[in-house]
């Protein structure tokens, strides 16, 4: 089942002699469970699709779907609540808050919805994430790799439909970029997370299951990876 749908996408800033045609007519379905990397040379339109896809900028035209429901017909407020509950947002540069603790950075958004997070769940990602003996530091405190775990953290702590990861290991050493692409894989399986990745880096595309090549704002190739089943049987 399709969990994420953008048809007809376009995204044109500027205009006249200065029209950047940044997305020109994107379709593209996301299945449920679905680890899709979104590749790309810089300036081809990745963050613009995702900025798209997690409503986080409006497009100029087309339509994006999550879930069954079309983030065009929100209103801000709406989509400001929706993004919060349904979708988890990873970027290069982490984006954690400087003056909260790695816990209180990971609760936010819980708290923000006014609830109480789910304590087992909460100790079930941190430790998957090996952040134990980590949750009273400050983000000023922990490594590039562990503030990137936190935000793993605090974008799944609301269990939402669909990860969105912007360049996730873009600020990140060779070894500590395999480990967290690694949690990511682990991730999508353990928890049949959703995830849509942006990445410029093949090798890092490698590890997903789909691959979407965007050039100028068109998708130019899209390959899955299905498993196949090695067992022989007697
Ligand atoms: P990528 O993430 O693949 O590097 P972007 O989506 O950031 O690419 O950018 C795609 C194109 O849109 C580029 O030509 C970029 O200069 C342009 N662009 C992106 N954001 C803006 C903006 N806010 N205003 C004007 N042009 C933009
Ligand atoms: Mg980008």
């Amino acid at each position: 089942m399709a969990i994420l749908t953008a048809s007809h996408l376009k995204k044109y800033y500027g205009k006249d002699e200065s029209l950047v045609k940044a997305l020109d007519d994107v379709n593209v379905s996301i299945e449920e469970g679905q680890f899709a990397a979104v590749i790309g040379t810089s300036g081809s339109g990745k963050s613009t699709l995702l900025n798209m896809l997690g409503g986080l900028d409006v497009p100029t035209s087309g339509s994006v779907q999550i879930e069954g429901n079309k983030l065009e017909e929100m209103s801000e407020e709406q989509l400001t609540v929706f993004r919060r509950k349904r979708i988890g947002f990873i970027f290069q540069n982490y984006n954690l808050i400087p003056y909260l603790t790695a816990y209180e950075n990971i609760v936010l958004p819980v708290r923000l919805d006014g609830k109480k997070e789910d304590k087992k769940f909460l100790k079930e990602i941190v430790n998957f994430l090996e952040l134990d003996g980590k949750l009273s530091n400050y983000p000023s405190h922990l490594s590039g790799g562990q503030q990137q775990r936190v935000a793993i953290a605090r974008a799944l702590i609301t269990k939402p439909a669909l990860l969105l990861c912007d360049e996730p290991t873009g600020n990140l050493d060779s070894r500590t970029s395999d480990k967290v692409i690694d949690l990511l894989k682990m991730t999508s399986e353990k928890f049949h997370q959703t995830i849509v990745m942006i990445t410029h880096n093949p090798e890092i595309a490698q590890k997903a299951d789909r691959r979407i090549r965007i050039e100028d704002g068109r998708i130019q190739s899209d390959e899955t990876v299905y498993e196949t089943d090695s067992r022989v049987t007697a």
